[in-house]
């Protein structure tokens, strides 16, 4: 049996620690399995990788976790990874919306998945520990039409600073290049890429950390609950921000082809679309005035339904500040304020507004 690979630096039990933090959808899960597999495989450890997820629904939180430790180590630690070594983050929407950044450290290396320069990342989410490296891994994945995880995997072993390329290559190879022979190319291009492309953070970073992660957060209680505690809003509460749960992508509303038929509003399941009484080609009609993204998901169904190209698939990259498509600009001021509140939430609307008001407020 080949040697150990020495860790650089491990936890007081000897253990060297990743997390992966992601949405379905994103391929964490698989990432996480390829760590623990190459960890056993290409760098002679003990090896321990698992998931957590609830119902492996797409866009729903998901956490890898991944523990290695010499050789001749026991390893018999199942618990989740609170202070991680390596912090992957597989969608930087998660941040402030969920503590994905617990545990981290001065020892920790965080790899974000971001289109934001280094730098500016470090100061948008005011991640002042560690050594904070930033990728915009939803890019190069489209570029190689690898998937984003493989990217991951690229940055993960470069940052890393003792993970080989050719091990992760390799890793690639058997992982995907067995079942799906016609994929590999693409993504062994998409691991090289995400390895070779990773930026890192000025070591310096002057910033205080948040703690709320910045974001606003609701309190419900005796004061400001429901009465019976019934949520009156079916579908539609003031907590369930699904931005997260987008994959890079959401649906992008060009008025001027909409004829109001309706059909977005029936295929999409989280009540986004804001329709109201007007008029369309002189005649009374309920009209589509947009949508409320703070509940779009990104499932693209209302692309496919709509007739006349209304709806189109677009990059959530190129659209990080308020489009002028804003349902309603009399609540710029408020669409400004939430739009500052947390990443991929730059709009507002009839309903978001109405839910502050009816079932207690923002604090
Ligand atoms: S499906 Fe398209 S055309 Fe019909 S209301 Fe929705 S956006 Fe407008
Ligand atoms: S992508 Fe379209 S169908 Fe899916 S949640 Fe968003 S608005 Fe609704």
């Amino acid at each position: 049996m080949s040697k150990s690979t020495i860790l650089p630096v491990t936890n007081e039990h000897g253990y060297y620690e990743i997390r992966l933090e992601s949405i379905g959808g994103l391929g964490a899960n698989l990432c996480g399995k390829m760590l623990g597999e190459l960890g056993a495989l290409s760098l002679s450890l003990n090896s321990l990788s698992f998931s957590s997820y609830g119902s492996e629904k797409r866009g729903s939180p998901v956490k890898a976790y991944i523990r290695w430790c010499a050789g001749d180590k026991p390893l018999r630690v199942n618990s989740p990874v609170t202070h991680p070594h390596i912090l992957g983050i597989f969608h930087e929407g998660l941040i402030g919306t969920y503590p994905v950044l617990d545990g981290v450290s001065t020892d920790t290396k965080v790899i974000l998945n971001t289109p934001l320069p280094a730098d500016e990342a470090a100061a948008k989410h005011h991640i002042s520990l560690g050594e904070l490296y930033c990728l915009d891994a939803l890019s190069i994945a489209m570029e190689c039409h690898s998937r984003v995880n493989m990217v991951m995997l690229g940055a993960i072993a470069k940052a890393s600073g003792f993970i080989p390329l050719d091990a992760a290559l390799q890793l690639c190879r058997d992982s995907i290049g067995k079942k799906y022979p016609a994929l590999i190319d693409a993504n062994l291009k998409g691991v090289e890429q995400g390895y070779s492309l990773l930026t890192k953070a000025e070591e310096d970073r002057n910033i205080e950390p948040l703690p709320t992660g910045g974001r606003e957060h609701f309190v419900w209680g005796y004061d400001n609950a429901p009465i019976g505690g019934i949520n009156p809003r079916i579908g539609s509460t003031v907590s369930n921000d699904l931005s997260p749960s987008r994959e890079g992508y959401i649906p992008l509303f060009r008025k001027e082809n909409c004829i109001h038929c309706g059909l977005c509003d029936s295929a999409c399941p989280d009540m986004v679309f804001q329709f109201a009484p007007g008029e369309y080609k002189g005649k009374e009609c309920m009209v589509n005035l947009g949508l409320d993204y703070y509940h779009c998901k990104g499932c693209l169904r209302c692309v496919e339904v709509c007739p006349t190209n209304a709806l189109v698939t677009a990059l959530e990259k190129d659209y990080p500040e308020k489009p002028d498509f804003l349902p309603n600009q009399e609540m710029l001021p408020d669409a400004i304020a939430y739009q500052t509140a947390g990443p991929n939430s730059w709009i507002t609307s009839d309903s978001y507004m109405d839910e502050k008001r009816v079932d207690g407020g923002v604090v």
